[in-house]
């Protein structure tokens, strides 16, 4: 699925759109719209030029003269600028682009095309975007502000780092390979963590994200390749163990993660 490394690699792509305008919005499926229909986003759109992007955890947000539109990719969703995907294939989802996966379009002057392609359709796309309920963006993690994140809170690490309210943008795959390598385990309480290993866990997340970035996505992590029955710590060669936290599967070494 699409977690941050790949929502900043669409936002980057769609940095080609800035300064075009927008000549139509093709509403493919209705259902992805959200409080708005298509002839009443089209009206607000047509004309207008986008004047930016940005990023906020999972979002990506385009940035109009007229309006904001918020962009979240669900499980399966691909951006496609000027019929090109921007990434050849999402883990566990199709290489192909089926146009019956398109969702929905935004047409610009002179030709080109911003299209989210989403097999499953558990995206969706939102006017003006309310984004208070997300909290800190992964990237800009700090220790003081994780310190202050955990406090009081009991759940497991694991399903903390999943939490878009507190860190927004991390997903399941960055999760567990930010927690091995902090040496951190998965079922430790997040309000236990002293005050190093939460400047250890902020430092680890930023510098995990740019190293996976620039090599290519979520799925480029050390312990990617392990993620199975056979699958051996990368660090020290102990078996993995498989757990599951906030419903998520979860590969971690007990050796030395503590
Ligand atoms: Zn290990």
């Amino acid at each position: 699925m699409p977690e941050i490394l790949e929502i900043e690699m669409y936002r980057r792509d769609a940095n080609q759109i800035v300064g075009r305008s927008v000549s139509g919005v093709v509403a493919h499926d209705p259902d992805y719209l959200r409080e708005i229909d298509a002839s009443s986003l089209g009206q607000v759109l047509t004309g207008s030029t986008v004047t930016a992007t940005r990023r906020v955890g999972k979002v990506m947000v385009v940035e109009t003269s007229a309006a904001s539109l918020g962009l979240r990719f669900g499980m399966t969703g691909r951006l496609v600028i000027d019929n090109v995907a921007t990434i050849d294939q999402l883990e566990y989802s199709s290489k192909e682009l089926k146009p019956e996966w398109n969702r929905f379009s935004l047409d610009f002057e002179g030709g080109g095309t911003l299209t989210m392609n989403d097999p499953r359709r558990l995206g969706n796309v939102t006017v003006d975007p309310d984004l208070s309920s997300l909290g800190v963006d992964a990237w800009k993690l700090t220790g003081d502000v994780l310190a202050d994140l955990v406090q009081g809170r009991t759940l497991a690490l694991k399903s903390f780092l999943l939490d878009q309210k507190r860190v927004a943008g991390i997903g399941n795959l960055l999760a567990d390979e930010i927690l091995w390598r902090c040496a951190l385990s998965p079922g430790r309480q997040a309000q236990s963590l002293t005050a190093s290993e939460c400047h250890e866990l902020a430092h680890t997340t930023v510098r995990v994200l740019d190293e996976l970035l620039a090599r290519g996505g979520s799925n480029t992590g050390d312990l990617f390749s392990e993620r199975n029955q056979a699958g051996r710590c990368p660090l020290d060669g102990e078996a993995l163990t498989k757990d599951r936290f906030g419903g998520r599967t979860t590969w971690w070494c007990s050796a030395h993660q503590r």
